[in-house]
Order: C-alpha cells, then sequence, then structure tokens
C-alpha cells in the first residue's frame, strides 16, 4: 500500500484540513509556503496520467472547498501536479499541492539556461 493510501486509512498520522466520502486534503510535511495542503483521491490512482474526467471534474470542486475554507480563495494560490519521473513526483499517488499564503515566487524550473533546450 502507498504512503498516501496509509495516511488515507489512517494508518499514518496527518494534519487533516477536510475530508468527504472521495477526497482528502491534509497538510504537506515539508511546506514550502505558509500553506502548504495536498488534496487526494482516497481511491489509488497513480498520477494525473491515470485520473478520469469524472474524478477530476469532483476533486475540483472539493480543491475549491479547501481553498475557501483556508482563506486564500482572493489572495490566491497555485495548484501544482507533478507527474512522473521529470515532473520531480516522489509519491506515486495522485496528488494536487495547495500553495499560498504569501506572494509566490515563479522560480526556474530546470537547472540549465531553458533556451539550451533549444
Ligand atoms: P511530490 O514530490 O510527489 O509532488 O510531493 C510529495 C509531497 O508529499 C512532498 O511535498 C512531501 O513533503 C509530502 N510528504 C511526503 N511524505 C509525507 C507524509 O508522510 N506526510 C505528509 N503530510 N506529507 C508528506
Ligand atoms: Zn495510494
Amino acid at each position: 500500500m502507498c504512503l498516501f493510501c496509509k495516511i488515507v486509512n489512517k494508518e499514518i498520522p496527518s494534519n487533516i484540513e477536510m475530508e468527504n466520502e472521495n477526497f482528502l486534503a491534509f497538510h504537506d510535511i515539508n511546506p514550502k509556503a505558509p500553506i502548504h495542503i495536498l488534496v487526494i483521491p482516497k481511491k489509488h490512482v497513480d498520477s494525473f496520467n491515470e485520473v478520469s474526467p469524472e474524478t477530476m471534474a469532483e476533486m475540483t470542486t472539493f480543491i475549491q472547498e479547501v481553498v475557501a475554507l483556508v482563506g486564500i480563495k482572493e489572495s490566491g494560490y497555485r495548484l501544482i501536479s507533478n507527474v512522473g519521473h521529470n515532473g520531480g513526483q516522489e509519491v506515486n499517488h495522485l496528488h494536487w499541492h495547495v500553495v499560498g499564503g504569501a506572494k509566490l515566487t515563479f522560480p526556474h524550473l530546470v537547472d540549465a539556461n531553458p533556451q539550451d533546450f533549444f
């Protein structure tokens, strides 16, 4: 069973912000911003590559509710889902990072100069 499935099953404790029948929102253990919440489907899905449009539609509503609950709807935030090796995905259970609570930077996403790839 994967790490986030264990969090869903409460085998591993987490700081839960919001929960319904199908989704869970909990605080990232290593926050990269004042607010850093992970939103996951309770049913295991490896990544965004495999998620159904129906699950994403429901997840969209859930994420919007989380964003409103933690008070960052108006101030703004960023949604990130890392996918696979190049995306830097470390936990192979679909998750959306919801980050906010401060003005976010937009760092370089590759170590090399992006122009060098062309
Ligand atoms: P990824 O790199 O796969 O997009 O993101 C995985 C995230 O899960 C990381 O931001 C990491 O800090 C977080 N994380 C890893 N293990 C745990 C854990 O046991 N509990 C919580 N709450 N977050 C975790
Ligand atoms: Zn899982």
